[in-house]
């Protein structure tokens, strides 16, 4: 994610997004906008590589590459945003699980509880994940913990070093695609085959 300075009434009158509105489009490698309370325009996007084993760490978060080519984007998407200051940068993983389902759940006999897998939609997903596991840990029966996701389990992504190549594969194939697309005016074929590949 990137956000700028709090913007000019000027400047968020040629943009517009007078409500706030989130906005996006259908590129393969996803975007995402708001406006922020205070006036900014937050920015986030896919692109950082994936790290062999599943590594995290803090130093991941911030990939000058992937924010430079965000702050790239939005101006093309917004050309007066071109002088703007960028004041802010972060980022994070992506819990993907290998059916693309998020889950919730409560195995008594090895009291382990889990919740994730929300594929970077956890704003909304972990507020009713964390009022699932709640009622599931209490022993509960309701609407909540019968929903479909409690206790899914999905099965393991491919072991190293298949699940670094297929990631990063993906990821410059989905660039690649939009690249294409753009060019072309037409769907990209390879991002449909390998779409389904890893059953997106
Ligand atoms: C770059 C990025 C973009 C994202 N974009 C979206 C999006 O557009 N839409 C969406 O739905 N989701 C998005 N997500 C995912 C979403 O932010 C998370 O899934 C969600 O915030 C998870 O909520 P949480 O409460 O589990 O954890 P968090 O929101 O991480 O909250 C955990 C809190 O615990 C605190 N904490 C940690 N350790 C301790 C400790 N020892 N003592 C006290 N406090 C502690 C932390 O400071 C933090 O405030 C994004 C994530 C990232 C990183």
């Amino acid at each position: 994610m990137i956000a700028t300075e709090p913007l000019s009434d000027a400047i968020w009158e040629e943009i517009g997004l007078a409500e706030r509105q989130t906005f996006s489009d259908w590129r393969h490698l996803i975007i995402y906008g708001q406006r922020t309370a205070d006036g900014r325009l937050a920015f986030g996007g896919r692109g950082a590589p994936y790290h062999f084993g599943s590594r995290i760490k803090p130093e991941f978060d911030r990939d000058d590459k992937v924010h430079v080519e965000l702050r790239k984007t939005l101006i093309e998407l917004f050309p007066v945003l071109a002088s703007a200051k960028f004041t802010h940068r972060w980022g994070g993983a992506l819990g993907v699980s290998r059916d693309w389902f998020a889950s919730v759940g409560h195995d008594r006999d090895r009291k382990l509880a889990w919740a994730g897998g929300y594929v970077g939609d956890g704003v909304g997903s972990a507020n009713l994940a964390g009022r699932t596991l709640a009622e599931l840990l209490t022993g509960q029966s309701t609407d909540l913990t019968r929903l479909p996701w409690v206790n899914h389990r999905s099965r393991s992504w491919e072991p190293e070093p298949f699940r670094w190549v297929g990631a990063n594969v993906g990821l410059r194939t989905m660039s690649a695609a939009d690249a294409e697309e753009e060019r072309t005016g037409r769907s990209s074929r390879r991002a449909r085959v390998f779409g389904r590949f890893i059953g997106h």
